[in-house]
């Protein structure tokens, strides 16, 4: 059983990215920049915020946080990134969810210039992306991707199954495993809560994402002998630890390849967030 190792793949990838954005700060005097907004105290947001940061700084991307209080309404959000959008310094913006109910969080999204979504949120990238000419791959979906590409697992003709149908997880990634395209090509199905029999679907997997943010959900029971289990999952146990929708013990005894939390998906999330900021400051008009 192979274990495929995200944070490997992340470091790999971040090497890449260090390089690319040397050469554009060289060539064109150009350094990437992410304005991240986040609303309120929730220590996880502030946490993934800080990351973010981090990640930036390791591979050379500028980053400035927006830190705006709890109570902040949708109107002067919008004016903070209508600023960022007019912004040329400022290559990618991002808006650190959840927003507090002061805020309409679809309009916020909305409002934010489609040049600079990093996040790949925006209606007109989710659409691009659904033509198969995306402008910018959705994070998490592309962190899976990249760990099938690098691990040199085939997709075409592949069966992906994907649990879950969220916007930022779910549907993105069968969208983006069903396109005519290296990494993908494959014949996809997508299940969900209202699923009649999950598992004779999920045994028909070739190659099984999950993303419903139940621990441990999927057990050996659910999966081909052989197949691919990618989990997206990050739930977190009453003992505080940390684990995947897939129940990696009864799993790993069944899969061909699995995917662990945390050490999986998780890195490869932020790092393709990273290769967004670089390819929105590469098309930027300057
Ligand atoms: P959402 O809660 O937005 O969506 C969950 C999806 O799972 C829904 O489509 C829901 O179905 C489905 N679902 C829930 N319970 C079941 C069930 N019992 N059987 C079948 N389907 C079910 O979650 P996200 O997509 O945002 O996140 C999913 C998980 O991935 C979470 O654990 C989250 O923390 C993690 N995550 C990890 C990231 C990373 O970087 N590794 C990034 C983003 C998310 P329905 O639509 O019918 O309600």
């Amino acid at each position: 059983m192979q274990i495929l190792n995200g944070k490997t793949i992340a470091e790999e990838i971040r090497q890449e990215i260090t390089t690319e954005v040397a050469a554009l700060k060289a060539e064109k005097g150009i350094v990437p920049c992410l304005a991240a907004l986040i609303v309120g105290d929730d220590p996880a947001s502030h946490i993934y915020v800080n990351n973010k940061e981090k990640a930036c700084q390791q591979v050379g991307i500028e980053s400035r946080i927006l830190r705006l209080p709890g109570d902040t309404v949708t109107s002067s959000l919008l004016k903070h990134i209508e600023q960022c959008n007019a912004d040329p310094s400022v290559h990618g913006i991002l808006v650190q969810l959840p927003l507090p109910p002061s805020c309409d969080e679809q309009q916020i999204l909305d409002a934010i210039d489609p040049g600079k979504d990093v996040d790949a949120f925006h209606p007109e990238n989710v659409g691009l992306l659904s033509q198969g000419r995306p402008r910018f791959l959705p994070c998490t979906p592309h962190g899976v991707q990249q760990i099938l590409l690098r691990s040199g697992i085939p997709t075409t003709g592949q069966h992906v199954v994907v649990v879950g149908r969220s916007d930022i997880v779910g549907k993105p990634m069968a969208l983006m495993m069903v396109q005519k395209s290296a990494g993908a090509d494959s014949t996809v199905t997508v299940v969900h809560s209202r699923t009649k029999n999950l598992a004779d679907l999920t045994r028909q997997a070739d190659i099984l994402v999950v993303a419903i943010g139940r621990a441990k959900f999927v057990t050996g029971e659910m999966v081909k002998p052989g197949a691919v289990v990618v989990d997206v999952g990050i739930n977190r146990l009453p003992d505080g630890k940390i684990c995947g929708d897939v129940d990696f013990d009864t799993v790993k005894d069944v899969a061909g390849a699995v995917s662990p939390v945390p050490g999986g998906v998780g890195p490869l999330t932020i790092t393709m967030l990273l290769q967004n900021t670089l390819a929105a400051a590469r098309s930027a008009k300057k």
